[in-house]
């Protein structure tokens, strides 16, 4: 776990603030809830793909690129900060979005990241449901090479052993604040999508012998796929960490009860738990990812998954962004009536 030995750009803003949330855990009367403040990374609103993208645009400057090439869905909050890493290092940035959830909603698809993506001066190319983005991005790296240019591409969620470095290390940044603030933590939970912040942790945590137990909570895929791809790219990150094998199979956890319709659709639980988070702890966060990890963590905690005695750590993996492409989703009074 020596970080050093890899190249990265340190643009991120750690460590960042494990709190307390004493209003949501008082109001739900379960065990104590704590959050890990990742929406509190630094660029361009912060979220995830920020620790993830140090290290893949280490790589990608120590290769002399001048093009960064990713893909995402059109509210890819990866893209933004993709876009944003690009802008205050220099390098142009190309995104390929993929209209994942065909929202005809104008917000969805001019608000929120994409203005944001825009703003930051990433060329954007929009392409429908179920395009090979794979292929795509391939597509254009030749197009651009063709000009002349040396394009770097970051995979979808910049999820491969190169950006989970970035989530191992955060398993080792909160482990040293744990054991500073003498906190013992019982679990740790948080949305899991493209996989790279599950499989960084899960090393983490594993090559530290914390002992923390993870689950991830996905917003996609249902779990033995989850859990697939989590453990693929998990022994591949300690491969490149140094301590391959050091992941066993029980310890990729994914819940995936709580996705819903789909990939991008928020449903009533992610609506109460966006808006609890709100109101109980005044922290955003939103309908694709960080909104379905907390309908998770709170539903579990309803149903009495803890002990009253636990430390829950909820990682907030950031996302507000988000929030300004679905004004209508929070439109119409809701049906949470939150106590006083
Ligand atoms: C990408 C993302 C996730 C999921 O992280 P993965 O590493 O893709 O599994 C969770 N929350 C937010 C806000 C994200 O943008």
């Amino acid at each position: 776990m020596h970080f050093a030995r890899f190249d990265r750009i340190r643009l991120a803003h750690l460590p960042t603030p494990l709190e307390p949330m004493n209003r949501l855990s008082d109001a739900l009367n379960g065990p104590r809830l704590w959050i890990k403040r990742d929406d509190c990374t630094g660029m361009s609103t912060g979220g995830n793909k920020t620790r993830k993208l140090e290290f893949l645009m280490g790589e990608a400057l120590a290769q002399k690129a001048d093009v960064v090439i990713t893909q995402g869905a059109t509210q890819s909050n990866h893209v933004r900060q993709t876009a944003a890493f690009c802008a205050r290092l220099g390098l142009e940035c190309h995104a390929i979005l993929e209209d994942r959830t065909q929202s005809k909603d104008p917000d969805y698809r001019m608000n929120g990241n994409v203005l944001l993506d825009a703003l930051h001066g990433a060329t954007v190319e929009h392409v429908p449901a179920d395009t090979d983005m794979v292929a795509a991005c391939e597509t254009a790296a030749a197009e651009l090479r063709s000009k002349g240019k040396t394009p770097y591409i970051i995979p979808g969620g910049g999820s491969n052993p190169v950006g989970a470095l970035g989530y191992a290390n955060c398993a080792l940044e909160l482990v040293n604040q744990a054991n500073e603030m003498g906190l013992k933590i019982s679990r740790l939970i948080h949305a899991t999508g493209s996989a790279g912040t599950q499989a960084g942790l899960v090393t983490g945590l594993r090559a530290l012998n914390s002992g923390i137990p993870l689950l991830g909570i996905g917003v996609r895929a249902p779990k033995e796929k989850q859990e697939a791809n989590v453990f693929a790219l998990a022994q591949k990150t300690a491969e490149k960490l140094g301590c391959p094998g050091i992941v066993s199979r029980e310890d990729v956890v994914a819940n995936t009860d709580y996705v819903g319709e789909g990939y991008g659709i928020p449903n009533a639980g992610t609506v109460e738990a966006i808006e609890m988070f709100a109101r109980y702890e005044g922290i955003l966060l939103d309908p694709v990812y960080s909104g379905k990890g907390a309908a998770g963590l709170i539903d579990l905690v309803r149903k009495n998954a803890f002990d009253a005695a636990e430390n829950i750590v909820f990682l907030h993996t950031g996302g507000s962004a988000g929030l300004f492409g679905y004004r209508a989703t929070f439109e119409e009074p809701r049906l949470v009536t939150l106590a006083a």
